[in-house]
Order: C-alpha cells, then structure tokens, then sequence
C-alpha cells in the first residue's frame, strides 16, 4: 500500500483575509446574503460556497473538516462538538425505526451505552460481536442491518479490527461500514482498506492538549450533505456544533499530531516491551504476543508505530488502585480518564470509561478489574519513567523485588 509523506497537511495552503499564515476565525453564527433568491437556495442545498448559519457549517470548521479528510482519504468532513456528537449522528442518519446494528462489543462504554439504551428509544437494535470473528459478524446480520461498527484499535482492550475482510463483508451485504479510528490516528487509515465512514474524537490525540471536546465524521460528499440537510440531517438538527474557535486551535494542534504519533508510539513500544520482559500481563498490538499483531503491521503505516495505548493487568483492583495513586505521586502521569496527552494517563476501565458494559459482559470479553489503561505520554526519558514505575510496581506488590 502506497501512502502519501506525513499527514498530507504539509499539501494544504491557508491564506487568511489578510494574509495570516493560519486562516482567519469566523465569528459569527450569522450571514448575510446579497439576494433573497440566494438564501433560498442555500436553504435547499443549491449554494455551494455560501455560508447559513453557524451550526450549518462555518468557515473555521470547514477548514478544519477539509485537513481531517485529507489526512483520511475521504472526499468531505463534518466536525462536530464531541466525538460522541460524530458517533451518534453518524449511526442516527445511517438507521432508523426497525433498523439494526453490528457492532463490536468492546468498542468505548458512551457508544456501548448509546447503542444498548438510547438507539433502542429509536426502535434501532444492535448485536454485539467479537469483531476479531469474522464468521460471527456475518452471522450476526439481518435483513434489517444497516450497518457494521468496530474501532480500529479498541478501547480498551486494544483488540484490533480486520477493516479489509469488514468492508468486505459490508460490500456483499450492502451495508455501511463504520469505524472509529480515534485510537490510531495516521497510523491506520480505514478509507484506504475499505471504510465507508471514519470517525473521530478530536479530544484525544488529534488535538492533543486535553482542553476541549471535538468529533470528526469523514466521508463521501453524498453522506456528508445528507448529514447536513437541513431538514432531515442529524448533524444539523441534532445540532452537536463545534465553536469556531475551537476548530481553529484543534487545526493548529493537529499539525504536529504526525510527530507526537511517533513519540507515543516509540515510549509505548518501549514501556510495553519491558513490562512483558519483567513478566508482567501487558497488551500492546506492537508487542509480537498480541493476537492481532500480523494483522496490524499489515494495515498500518509503519511511521507512526502501533499507537500509544496499552494495558496492564495488575491482578486486582486494589492493586490497580493503589498503583495508579503511587504513579500519580510520583509524577509519572495523571489518574485520569482520555487519552493523548503530552502526560500518561491511566485509568482502571472496568469502574470508569466501561463502566457501562455489564459486569458479566465484561467478564465475557475478557475485561477484569485489576486492568489499567495507559496512554503513554511524550516523556522525552522513558528509560527513566520505566525505572520509576518498575519500582511503584514493586512497592504495591504487582511486581516482586
Ligand atoms: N471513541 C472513542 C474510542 C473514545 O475513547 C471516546 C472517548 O473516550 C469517544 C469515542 C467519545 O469521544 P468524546 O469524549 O469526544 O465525545
């Protein structure tokens, strides 16, 4: 597979009104037309380049939008409030009443808990698989399904979907393939393999700076218009709008997401490696011992590495506790939910983030609750950070001396 140098960012050329090497912030949520005529057919959908209103599209996020599809491979892009305002768009405009839903059972808990008790008010059903079974998933379809949705990267066990033999399945059945990609951002590309809608949350690592919430729909010009519409689309009437300020800060971080994706990776790799070495359960889809490593390597673009989540099982989730407390305090990171900040991050799944899922289903997929979540972060010494967490380990008794 050919891909194209960095993120494709370095293509895109910005001259703002007045000259400003980044494009200039829209600050309205209003706009005038020169004739009434004009802002009729804008209202139908027959005024490329004019602007609405602000919740419609605006300039800042639109700008925003056409670097994320290009960074992508797809034609178009909708930006939105939050990663779960793309998802829940997404899923709401694609199924209606009597619809039904694949999707992989260990996907993020909001998305689980949107599909489980929210889309049923919509009389939208879903069966959840294990995406790795590519048998199952086919099994699992209906002639009411609409549509099947798996993450790249799961969260959080980090199980990791076979995109190509998906979207195959999804073409045979003609049934749209959705993926959230937020959790290996550059480092796999689901339009390439077959993705028919890729999905992010931008709060994670395309905007990198833990300060805002953000969503990203990419996809064809025909999906994206229909999320638009202003009398049926779910991205305009359900309203999840990003501000426009926002948007501009998230386009100027996303700039050197193709660095910062290689020093997750790198200090990922390195982490997991040493725990592994030490004895210790990790996961990480870089380390040989995870069952979809092959896989991986075949999907990914090796400059950006196999991302900068992995987990670690401490056995209980006293353990787990008590070390996350003792790295905290030691500086090493953040006991905290999200991922990819320039600080590791961890958090313990099973009684946060997936919260949601049943404990006998989390049992089921292999979700205990001594597992940590980590989202390396950008330590420019992860020898030392090794060093320091080896010892935490030691201290709370996951490790013997
Ligand atoms: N998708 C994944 C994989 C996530 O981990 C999350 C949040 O943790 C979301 C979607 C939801 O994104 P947001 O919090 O921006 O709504």
């Amino acid at each position: 597979m050919k891909f194209k140098p960095a993120n494709n960012i370095q293509d895109l050329q910005y001259f703002g009104e007045f000259g400003g090497v980044n494009p200039s912030i829209s600050d309205s949520s209003t706009y005038t037309f020169l004739s009434a005529k004009t802002m009729f057919d804008t209202f139908e959908g027959n005024a490329d380049g004019c602007y609405l209103y602000s919740r419609h599209s605006s300039p800042s996020n639109l700008y925003l939008g056409a670097a994320l599809a290009a960074m992508e491979g797809t034609e178009t892009a909708n930006i939105t409030a939050s990663g779960m305002g793309a998802i829940t768009a997404t899923l709401l405009q694609l199924c209606g009443n009597n619809d039904h839903v694949v999707s992989s059972r260990t996907i993020y808990g909001g998305t689980y808990a949107f599909l489980k008790n929210f889309a049923p008010r919509f009389n939208i059903k879903t069966s959840f698989v294990d995406i790795t079974k590519l048998d199952d998933v086919e099994a699992a379809i209906t002639k009411n399904t609409k549509v099947i949705y798996c993450e790249s990267v799961s969260n959080p066990l980090l199980e990791v979907a076979n995109i190509k033999a998906l979207s195959l399945i999804a073409k045979k059945h003609q049934l749209k393939l959705v993926v959230d990609n937020t959790f290996s951002p550059l480092s796999i590309t689901p339009a390439l393999l077959g993705a028919d809608v890729v999905i992010h949350s931008l709060t994670k690592f395309i905007n990198g700076s833990s300060d805002t919430v953000g969503g990203v729909i990419c996809g064809t010009k025909e999906f994206i218009d229909s999320l638009r519409n202003v009398n049926t689309g779910a991205a305009m009437l359900l309203g999840a709008t990003m501000d426009s300020i926002k948007a501009s800060t998230i386009l100027k971080n996303l700039r050197t997401l193709h660095i910062r994706m290689q020093k997750h990776s790198e200090n990922a790799l390195y982490l997991s490696e040493k725990f592994k070495s030490i004895g210790l359960k990790t996961v990480y889809p870089g380390l040989n011992s995870h069952p979809s490593h092959e896989l991986y390597k075949n999907m990914m673009n090796p400059l950006y590495g196999f991302g900068g989540l992995f987990t670690l099982d401490t056995g209980s989730k006293e353990k787990a506790n008590a070390l996350m407390e003792l790295m905290q305090n030691k500086n090493l990171g953040y006991l905290a939910v999200s991922l990819g900040f320039y600080k590791t991050l961890f958090s313990a799944p099973s009684s946060s983030t997936s919260s949601e899922i049943p404990e006998d289903e989390q049992k089921e997929m292999g979700l205990t609750d001594g597992l940590i979540r980590f989202s390396i972060g950008l330590d420019s010494d992860i020898e030392r950070s090794f060093e320091i967490m080896k010892n935490c380990m030691i201290e709370v008794g996951v490790l013997s001396k």
